[in-house]
Order: structure tokens, then C-alpha cells, then sequence
């Protein structure tokens, strides 16, 4: 591991904020911290930085333990959700900051400053100031200069979550094409589901200052372990093995037993005609339409490609697939 957290605890006076902590970020890899407010994931970030300091727990990178080591020695770059662009400095300036205080000569640092605005796409904009930007162009900016240094580690703290809607999905395959092109390993913060399937190798489920459950993007979607996690990386659908085993007993298989619901992603459950249940309501969403139905199973949600055919209050049958059902922890 490039970076390796080992048993991080932080409290803020009663409150546990990490409750021990341990988690390893490969080289090259891009790890998303994501999870609801309050689960720690800024907590984690900021003790990573060197921003805050652990109670206790080890930091090591590279097999060097920088538990101790300020931040502004630890050689990563870091952006945050506002601006944090040095507002009387110059695009160039901004992003040569590190370099310039590294002592790196000054024709250098001119042109690691172009090849970065080439790398960002914004090569006009080196004699501009912060406040002569857009917000998704200062953001462009703020990971330049943070990417300036060649950094040891990325930090993201939910980088993207100011910015509308469409500069939001522009700038997010920017970074992960630059993160993949330049194999930074990096640590990012959100609490988007979507940000975090689309940029992660890896995510990391939080909840209450623990790790829920880490695994690929897929791993998490398909196959999540607990109810909590279920729920947060989408629509869950998820059914009481009781009700399951009455009516559709050829979803039982696999069930481990106890306290556990099945979790069916909307997109694996066919609907047809039929007299089972209802639909409540139809929402044409472009490329799938989103039917809730109600059923002995209780209220689910069912996505089809495309326009479907119901109507709300038309009779249906449900065909879930067993192969892709998720058994959580309720
Ligand atoms: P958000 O997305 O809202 O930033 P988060 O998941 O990043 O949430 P943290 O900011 O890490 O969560 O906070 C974890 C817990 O620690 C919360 O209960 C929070 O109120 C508390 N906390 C964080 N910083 C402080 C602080 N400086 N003083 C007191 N409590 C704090």
C-alpha cells in the first residue's frame, strides 16, 4: 500500500468522529470517501492532510510515518469544495505557488505552469485573476496548482459539489482522466453516490465514523453488505425473506439466515401484466421510465428501458432475476 491508515480515532468532545479507522490507498488508485453528513469522511480527509490531528492511530506513506510530519511537509496537494484560489495572485502565480516556494527557477516554474494549463485545457488564462473565472474554471485551476509539485497524494474534499449541474459531469471526467493519465493516488470526499461511482477504483463506504463496507464501484452496487450501504448507493427494493418465500420462493436461494432482506436494484426487476400488484406512478425519465408498484412485497421501484406501456393502476406481474439479488444485514 502507497498509504496506509491504521486504527484513526478522533473525537470532538463526546462525539466519536472515527472510531478506529483503518484503510490503505494503492499507488495510483483514486478512493472515494462517500457518506451521509456526519460520518467522518472530512474528519478523515483533514487527518490525512495534516489539517487535524489524530487521537490516535498511524499515518504511513510510502513506509515513512507521518503521523507527526506537519502538513505543509507531507508534499500533498489538496482542494477544497469553495475556491481556495489566492484571490491577489494570477493564474500562473497561483499555480507556480508551490514551486516558487520549493526554489524552483523561475523559467522552470513558466513552463510547468503552461503544461499544466495545456493539461487543464485552459491555456489563454495564465495572466487572468481568480475572480475573472467561472467556478468550474477557479476548480480547473485549484487542481492544477495542487498537482503542481508532482504531489505524493491527492486530496479532494469534495471538489465539485459548488458547481452546476453539467460543469459538475464535465469537470468530474476531467479529473478522473487526468488522475488515470498522471497515476496520482488520491483521496476524495463526497456525499454523491453518483460522483463516487463514476470516479472511484475503490469506495469507501461510511456511517457513523466507521467503514460500512469498501469494495469496487460494482462490488457496492451489486453486492452490498448492509442495509445502510444498500440504501446509499441507490434504489434498494428491499424485501422481507417471509413475504419472499410465499411468493416468489425462487428468490430464496442464498439466503443466509436471520436478520437479512433481499436488495433488488430496480433495473432487475421485469414487470408484466398481471394481477399481483398495482402501479402507483409512472415517470418518463428519457432513457428508462421509473415505475413505483405496489405490491405484497411492499412498495417497489422497477426502472425499464425506455418508454414503458403502464399506466398507473394497471395490474402487474414481477419477475425479478435471482441472479442479481444482494442479501443485506437489516
Ligand atoms: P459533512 O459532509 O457534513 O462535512 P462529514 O461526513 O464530512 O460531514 P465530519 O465533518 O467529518 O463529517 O464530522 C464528523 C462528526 O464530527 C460530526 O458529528 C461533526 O459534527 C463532528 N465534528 C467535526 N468537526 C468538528 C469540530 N471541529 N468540532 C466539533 N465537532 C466536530
Amino acid at each position: 500500500m502507497h498509504l496506509a491508515i491504521e486504527q484513526v480515532a478522533k473525537s470532538f468532545g463526546p462525539v466519536v468522529a472515527l472510531d478506529n479507522v483503518s484503510l490503505g490507498v494503492g499507488a495510483g488508485e483514486f478512493v472515494c470517501l462517500l457518506g451521509p453528513s456526519g460520518c467522518g469522511k472530512t474528519t478523515l480527509l483533514r487527518i490525512i492532510a495534516g489539517l487535524l490531528t489524530m487521537d490516535s492511530g498511524r499515518l504511513i506513506l510510502a513506509g515513512r510515518d507521518l503521523t507527526q510530519v506537519p502538513a505543509r511537509l507531507r508534499g500533498f496537494g489538496i482542494v477544497f469544495q469553495s475556491y481556495s484560489l489566492f484571490p491577489n495572485m494570477s493564474v500562473a502565480a497561483n499555480i507556480g505557488y508551490g514551486l516558487k516556494l520549493r526554489g524552483t527557477p523561475a523559467a522552470d516554474i513558466a513552463k510547468r505552469v503552461n503544461d499544466l494549463l495545456a493539461l487543464i485545457k485552459l491555456p489563454q488564462i495564465a495572466d487572468r485573476y481568480p475572480w475573472e473565472l467561472s467556478g468550474g474554471q477557479q476548480q480547473r485551476v485549484a487542481l492544477a496548482r495542487a498537482i503542481a509539485a508532482d504531489p505524493a497524494l491527492l486530496l479532494l474534499d469534495e471538489p465539485l459539489s459548488a458547481l452546476d449541474a453539467k460543469v459538475r459531469a464535465e469537470l468530474r471526467e476531467e479529473i478522473r482522466d487526468l488522475q488515470r493519465r498522471l497515476g496520482i493516488p488520491t483521496v476524495m470526499v463526497t456525499h454523491d453516490q453518483e460522483e463516487a461511482l463514476t470516479l472511484a477504483d475503490r469506495i469507501v463506504c461510511m456511517s457513523k465514523g466507521r467503514i460500512e463496507q469498501a469494495g469496487t464501484p460494482a462490488d457496492l452496487y451489486a453486492r452490498p453488505t448492509t442495509r445502510f450501504v444498500a440504501d446509499f448507493m441507490g434504489v434498494s427494493n428491499l424485501i422481507q425473506p417471509s413475504t419472499l418465500s410465499a411468493l416468489l420462493p425462487q428468490m430464496m436461494q442464498g439466503y443466509p439466515g436471520g436478520d437479512h432482506l433481499l436488495c433488488l436494484r430496480p433495473e432487475h426487476l421485469a414487470v408484466r401484466p398481471g394481477t399481483l400488484g398495482k402501479v402507483v406512478s409512472t415517470t418518463f425519465l428519457g432513457n428508462i421510465t421509473r415505475l413505483k408498484l405496489d405490491t405484497p412485497l411492499g412498495m417497489l421501484v422497477a426502472e425499464l428501458p425506455g418508454q414503458a406501456s403502464f399506466a398507473p393502476g394497471d395490474g402487474i406481474d414481477i419477475a425479478p432475476d435471482p441472479a442479481h439479488g444482494a442479501w443485506v444485514v437489516a
